[in-house]
Order: C-alpha cells, then sequence, then structure tokens
C-alpha cells in the first residue's frame, strides 16, 4: 500500500440541498418534538463556522428532540412543492461553510439545549451507541466510566460524531486503527427522502459506505455504534527533532510500518518548524522546559526543522517496564541527538490536549479569528518535492501556525 502523507492546513466543503424555496405553513404541519428556532442568535451561530470566512443565513434553525424530527423535516423537504435546502451542522467546526445554507434549514445536531439519547456503552460487545450530534469529549467521558475508549481520534475532540464521521476523523493512531470512519460498526441515517435506515457492512452496505466519509451529502448520521477498546491510563508523550527531511519521512514510514506489532507507538504524527516561535506553538504547552535546544544552534537545512511526534500508551501493570519499551524503539531512529524531550500524562489528557492550548487562545481573543486551513494528501513519491517546493520553498521563514504531517 502506498504510504501518503496528510498534510492539514483544512477541509473541503458541500451541503445537502434540496430545494430553493421555504414556506413556513409546511413546517408547521410538521408537529415536530424538537424546536424550530428563528431566534436572531440561533440562525446568526448557524451562520458562521470555525473557518470565519463565509456566512449563509439559514430561515430556521432545527433543534431536534429525536431522529424522527430529521426525518420529519428531511422528508417535507423532499416533498415540498416549493422545495428547500437543509444542511446538518454539528459542532460547526468546518472552513468553509460546509455545514451552512443560506434560504432552507439548518439542524443543529451538537447543541447546548442537550441530546436526544445519551450514549449507551455495552461493556460485553465494547461498543457506544451514540447520538450523531454528540461531542467526542462526552463520548469518551462517558465510555471512560467503563474504562473503555474508542480507539482513533482527531487531534481536538470539541467536535460532533457526525462531523467527524462525514470527513474521515485522523489524528496519530490512524496508521494503527485506521481513521475513525473505519471504527464504525452501524449508523442510523435519514436519508434525503426522509426515511430512517440502519446501515452496517451487512445492512444498506451502499448506504454506509456512502454515508462514512460522505461530506454530509448522502444522509445525516443520526446514531453511530463506535469500537471501543480498553483505555490506556497514562500516556508517554516524545518528541524528536530533524534537520534532514528524509530521515524524518523515513523513521514516520517505519514507525507506521510496525501497525498490529506488539512493540511499537500508538500515536505517530509530526510537524513542520518554519520558525524558532513555532516549536513553542499552541501544541506544546504540555513540555516543560518546551524546547530543550536552540533550534539556531542546530543548523537546519534552509532553516527548517521537522519534528517527530509519539507516543506510547501504558497502564499501571507495565508502568515498570515503560522506560525500556520506548528506549528500545528509540534507538532504531535517525533524530538529532539531544534533541528528545519527554512528558508523561493521564490517557485523558492527551486526547484532550488541544483545549489546553484553546482555553489560552480564548483568554487572549485568538480562537475566534478566521483560519484560512488547508488539509493535503501527498502521496509518497511526491512528498521530498514538497519539502522542497513548499516547505522550504514558499513558507520558509515567512509563516506562523501549525503545520502538521501525518504519514
Ligand atoms: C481545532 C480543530 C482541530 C481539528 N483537528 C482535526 C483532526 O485532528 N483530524 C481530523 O480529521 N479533523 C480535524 N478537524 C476537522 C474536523 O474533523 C471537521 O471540520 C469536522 O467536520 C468538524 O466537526 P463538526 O461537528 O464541527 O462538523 P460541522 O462543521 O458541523 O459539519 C461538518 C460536515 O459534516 C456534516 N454533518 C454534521 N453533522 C452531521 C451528521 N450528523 N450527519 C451527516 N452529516 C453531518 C455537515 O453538514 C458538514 O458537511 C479539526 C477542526 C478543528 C476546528
Amino acid at each position: 500500500m502506498a504510504t501518503k502523507f496528510l498534510l492539514t492546513f483544512a477541509i473541503c466543503r458541500l451541503i445537502v440541498t434540496v430545494g430553493l424555496t421555504l414556506d413556513p405553513t409546511e413546517l408547521l404541519r410538521l408537529e415536530l418534538e424538537g424546536q424550530l428556532s428563528l431566534d436572531p442568535a440561533d440562525v446568526g451561530s448557524a451562520s458562521r463556522d470555525f473557518g470565519g470566512m463565509r456566512t449563509a443565513h439559514p430561515m430556521a434553525v432545527l433543534h431536534p428532540a429525536s431522529p424522527q424530527d430529521v426525518a420529519r423535516l428531511v422528508k417535507s423537504a423532499y416533498e415540498s412543492a416549493h422545495g428547500f435546502g437543509i444542511s446538518a451542522r454539528g459542532h460547526g467546526h468546518s472552513i468553509n461553510g460546509q455545514a451552512m445554507t443560506g434560504n432552507g434549514l439548518v439542524i443543529q445536531m451538537s447543541g447546548s439545549r442537550g441530546n436526544p439519547a445519551p450514549p449507551r456503552v455495552s461493556e460485553k460487545s465494547m461498543y457506544v451507541d451514540v447520538w450523531g450530534g454528540e461531542l467526542w469529549i462526552d463520548v469518551l467521558r462517558s465510555t471512560l466510566e467503563y474504562g473503555l475508549a474508542p480507539k482513533s481520534w482527531t487531534d481536538y475532540l470539541y467536535l460532533s460524531v457526525g462531523g467527524t464521521l462525514s470527513n474521515a476523523g485522523i489524528s496519530g493512531q490512524a496508521f494503527n486503527h485506521g481513521p475513525q470512519i473505519s471504527n464504525v460498526y452501524e449508523l442510523d441515517v435519514v436519508t434525503g427522502k426522509g426515511e430512517l435506515l440502519t446501515c452496517s457492512k451487512e445492512q444498506n452496505s451502499e448506504l454506509y459506505d456512502a454515508v462514512l466519509g460522505g461530506l454530509g451529502q448522502f444522509g445525516i448520521i443520526t446514531r453511530a455504534r463506535i469500537a471501543l477498546e480498553r483505555a490506556p491510563r497514562r500516556v508517554r508523550w516524545i518528541r524528536v527533532l530533524y534537520s534532514n527531511f528524509t530521515a524524518f519521512t523515513q523513521d514516520q514510514e517505519y514507525l507506521i510500518s510496525l501497525h498490529g506489532q506488539p512493540q511499537k507507538f500508538d500515536y505517530v504524527e509530526g510537524f513542520v518548524i518554519v520558525d524558532e516561535g513555532l516549536i513553542n506553538n499552541w501544541r506544546s504547552s504540555f513540555f516543560s522546559p518546551r524546547n530543550p535546544v536552540k533550534i539556531s544552534s542546530l543548523n537546519a537545512d534552509g532553516g527548517i526543522l521537522y519534528c517527530l511526534e509519539i507516543t506510547k500508551n501504558y497502564q499501571e501493570s507495565n508502568a515498570d517496564t515503560i522506560d525500556q519499551e520506548v528506549e528500545a524503539l528509540l534507538k532504531k531512529l535517525n533524530f538529532i541527538p539531544a534533541s528528545v524531550f519527554t512528558t508523561d500524562l493521564p490517557y485523558v489528557d492527551f486526547l484532550d490536549r488541544v483545549h489546553k492550548a484553546e482555553l489560552k487562545l480564548r483568554a487572549k481573543n485568538l480562537w475566534d479569528v478566521p483560519h484560512p486551513w488547508l488539509n493535503l494528501f501527498v502521496p509518497k513519491s511526491r512528498i521530498a518535492d514538497f519539502d522542497r517546493g513548499v516547505f522550504k520553498g514558499i513558507l520558509g521563514n515567512n509563516t506562523s501556525g501549525p503545520i502538521l504531517i501525518y504519514p
């Protein structure tokens, strides 16, 4: 299988649009259990997203009280003589208006008004059933009560299950477990005709395959059954630096080739350091000291360094061997000697690491700013060209903000 590198700078866009105009009397006949809101605060928040670059004002926002509410509304749009647009919105952390619609309705799947159904964990079958608008942080909290946790994550947990399953859900665990969409046993989906269907690999499999990673275009996820594993207690989190891009990518590839083996890291990511300030960026607050080496002393090629991020999960039962396990794995890598920096923290703090940075940025009014991010899949055969042309060529010392590289 060819290795690809996912470079995180942003996301793609699409909206379910069923028609053009809205007749409010049609909606009153639907007898929805949830709240159909025209409140300017609700409409205003549904007309923006994390990207902060687009606006589209819906005519109303539905806070559904059940999957049937979602089905009734979509069915009425499908059957309506006039037609109207519908977009499912999770936590609105898209970049380019993917969860918006002008001249139609937004179904607010995540929200402060509570979800229609709380997470239900099956310890015996190791899965959790969750509402499509549930945030991953709340999925984690619910499953940890049973000592269990989902296997595959995104770096940030204040995203909805339906929102990340409509994309892919990628983080440093993906080499081992696949993206989040590979860890879903079953879905309940409201189709474009307003039918509420259960789908899985065995049942309505075309719908299941289309909805997972379907950019919200093939139906609205109202329930997802997510695979669980026994939750680790703690995480050893390690960063090492490279000045040579080939050595960096070869080590990333080597580490992901260990997937499925007992002696491997549990998370492999990395980022590009185009300026000294970035080593102390918003993802670094767990490390103390944050930066053990003077970057300018490392003779970086073109002034650029690459940071490999790896973790090893452990339980109390193997706490006394974790040092040797990490040491043995690090010995196989070709990073700059003396550039290793390590921290150790509870599993939940590692998974929720970006939220700590969010709180700091919010305190400085730097969270709700425009985010012109971009995600790219780059094939292994062109990643060295990409380094020469983009990291060293275009970005050089002229940029700030995180540039992540997932092998
Ligand atoms: C700080 C930050 C960090 C991030 N880190 C990562 C990361 O590490 N890995 C990663 O993969 N992504 C990451 N993302 C991207 C994120 O996964 C996507 O933007 C995701 O769509 C956001 O989820 P949301 O609930 O906010 O979705 P929204 O923006 O609300 O919706 C996204 C799309 O999904 C559709 N949708 C929403 N709910 C449903 C539903 N129930 N059924 C069907 N369609 C639905 C919407 O219509 C829209 O098309 C990050 C984003 C941010 C802001």
